[in-house]
């Protein structure tokens, strides 16, 4: 097969063809290099003006300020929910997490073995359709920090302004919507974010970090799970995934041609529009976020019954409109359509929404 066909995945998800074409133009020889980007050291010229160039391009995209340090970790977002805590939790503090999701709980979890939690609020009930209203978010203003998960990918549920947290450092894992839309980056001290849905492949795991909070490091922590360890090598302690920094270069750069993140802040605030309007115009599809906190990168709703839904990803999948099946834990449909997700792939899952409703209806 060399058409490619509309996929709706989570993640690893869909990237943006130019960059796609520009690796696989360069994949045996880097311009001038003569080897690949899998290739080469580390340690060497052309690798530090690639790492150089995506943290360039990720401070330039999301404003991030000379007073905070970027680094491309391994592991995952899933390390960060233990890494996290293990640097800025101490054993005798507390740290405030907010709940709107799977992932937001799976964080938790691991903070918990580390110190003291407060749930400050917790949306389980009905099934994490929203985010908490401020007066329902119960902050404990000694707390190490704040956790938030700004878009849970499995429930579609996106915040769509930061909780005020007063003085204590915001942190935040943004793996499915950053590089989605702008952002006040001031409000953060940390956010992390695995790279396999907004900037590359999976293997490589942003973390930004305020450089006042190096100081709460507690001594004795492994070596590999210390920031200070990535901060003081530039993420080069060890050998960090080369081609999916690479990659995130390369996504940079293809952002910031297209306009940067306002420009794309529009383009998903129109694609998911249109997703969400077919919706909201049928009974027979129900959305299942509330209207005012639903993601613009994943867009989840359920058909009237579990049978209907597999027929619905079976017919869909033989259309061509791939990984439309929900999360395992929540069944339903999903479409993820991050930024590099094609508007045209939009409006033909609408238009196959439409045609299987008046089929099935
Ligand atoms: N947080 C969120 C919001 C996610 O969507 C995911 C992955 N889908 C994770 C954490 C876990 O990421 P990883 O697989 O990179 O550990």
């Amino acid at each position: 097969m060399t058409e490619r066909i509309f996929n709706f995945s989570a993640g690893p998800a869909v990237l943006p063809v130019p960059v796609l074409e520009e690796a696989q133009r360069d994949m045996l020889s880097l311009p001038g290099v003569g080897m690949s980007v899998m290739e080469i050291s580390h340690r060497s010229k052309t690798f530090d003006k690639i790492i150089a160039g995506a943290e360039a391009g990720l401070r330039e995209l999301l404003g991030i300020p000379d007073n905070y340090r970027i680094l491309f970790l391994q592991g995952g977002a899933s390390l960060q929910f233990s890494m996290v805590p293990m640097n800025f939790l101490p054993a005798d503090g507390s740290a405030d997490y907010i709940i709107t999701g799977s992932w937001g709980k799976k964080a938790l979890k691991e903070a918990k073995k580390v110190g003291g939690v407060n749930v400050a609020a917790n949306m389980a009930d009905g099934g994490f359709t929203r985010v908490p209203a401020t007066d329902e978010i119960n902050l404990n203003s000694q707390a190490a920090y704040v956790h938030i998960t700004t878009n849970e990918t499995i429930e579609g549920v996106q915040w769509k302004a930061e909780p005020n947290v007063g003085s204590v450092p915001l942190f935040a894992d943004a793996s499915s919507d950053i590089l989605s839309h702008r952002i006040p980056m001031e409000k953060y001290a940390l956010i992390y974010a695995g790279a396999q849905k907004n900037m590359g492949p999976s293997g490589v795991t942003l973390v930004i970090l305020r450089d006042d909070l190096l100081q709460r490091i507690p001594e004795g922590l492994h070596t590999m799970l210390d920031f200070k360890t990535h901060v003081e090598n530039n993420s080069l302690y060890n050998t960090p995934n080369t081609w999916g920094i690479y990659i995130i270069d390369l996504v940079c750069k293809w952002l910031k041609d297209k306009g940067g993140l306002a420009a794309m802040e529009r383009e998903n605030d129109e694609k998911s529009r249109l997703l969400y309007d077919a919706i909201d115009a049928s009974s027979f599809y129900r959305g299942h976020a509330d209207a005012d906190a639903r993601s613009t990168m994943n867009v989840t709703y359920r058909l009237p019954s579990e049978a209907l839904e597999k027929k619905f990803t079976a017919e869909a999948t033989a259309q061509g409109l791939d990984g439309l099946k929900g999360h395992r834990s929540v069944g339903g449909i999903r479409a993820s359509i991050y930024n590099a997700f094609p508007r045209e792939g939009v409006e033909a899952l609408v238009s196959f929404m439409m045609e299987f409703e008046r089929k099935n209806g």
